[in-house]
């Protein structure tokens, strides 16, 4: 059952995004070679704490931390290590956040030191999917149109998109009905209403679309080792149009004064 909001709702859940968008700033000012995931991790949920808001992952299907930052090849779900994070790396930082009783969940890959063109027309193709994805999000679509045209857009040059992983509903849980699939068919699905509130986040690969689990069972790496990236909006449908809830303006200013 889809679980539409009211206004009062809406704005409730717009305070909660944007707690995750300013920890995911706090992530873009400290993101550099040589420092760790769990440094990272730290970072993130000190900030998270200190808003008077609770991490949205911690705990949530037993992740022990904060963020869930996965590199290169990983696609999602990675557990923040100590390894330290190496130039040239993508770092794909996806946070969730708990505000008032609502869910901001929210993602970006950032390109850390010299990363190659290839690799950052990966980042921008995957970031451009999730505008492409969030501008059909609107009244007289349906869900399966947000896909369609994030598979067209990321199949015409030339990557796969991720089947096993789709985007969701989001509100007082981290994951409601609907899920929201990075691919599919125009004109299918449920249709999209006003009080809609949903996660878009493509996983876009540069190679194949297919991926495995590492042996923890938990962590998600593309079949052929080629890297992967992951963006991440919260929408909600207000008059019968969408509107971004969470922002990347704070991680853009962040990186803008390196
Ligand atoms: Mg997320
Ligand atoms: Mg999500």
């Amino acid at each position: 059952m889809i679980v539409y909001k009211t206004r009062e709702e809406v704005e409730l859940m717009r305070e909660a995004a944007q707690v995750v968008s300013r920890t995911l700033g706090k992530v873009a000012e400290a993101i550099e070679p040589g420092i760790t995931p769990l440094e990272l991790d730290a970072i993130a949920e000190s900030y998270i704490r200190s808003q008077n808001a609770i991490p949205g992952f911690l705990g949530l299907y037993d992740f022990p931390n904060t963020l869930c930052i996965s590199i290169n090849e990983q696609v999602v779900h990675g557990y923040p290590t100590k390894d330290p994070i190496k130039d040239g790396d993508i770092v794909s930082v996806d946070c969730g956040a708990i505000l008032d009783g609502y869910y901001g969940d929210h993602a970006y890959t950032f390109a850390v030191g010299d990363v190659s063109p290839d690799v950052l027309k990966l980042l921008k193709v995957t970031h451009e999917c999730l505008d492409i994805g969030v501008e059909q999000a609107k009244v007289g679509n349906r869900i399966g149109d947000i896909g369609y045209y994030i598979q067209q857009h990321a199949e015409k040059n030339g990557y796969g998109v991720v089947r096993e992983l789709v985007g969701h509903g989001i509100g007082k849980t981290m994951h409601e009905e609907p899920q929201v699939p990075n691919f599919g068919r125009r004109g299918r699905g449920k249709k999209i209403l006003d009080g809609l509130t949903i996660a878009i986040e493509p996983m876009i690969n540069m190679g194949t679309e297919r991926v495995k689990y590492l042996e923890d069972n938990w962590t998600i790496v593309t079949a052929d080792g080629k890297p992967s990236a992951h963006f991440e909006h919260d929408v909600a449908v207000i008059d019968g149009k969408p509107e971004v809830l969470s922002t990347f303006k704070y991680v853009e200013e962040a990186l803008a004064k390196k």
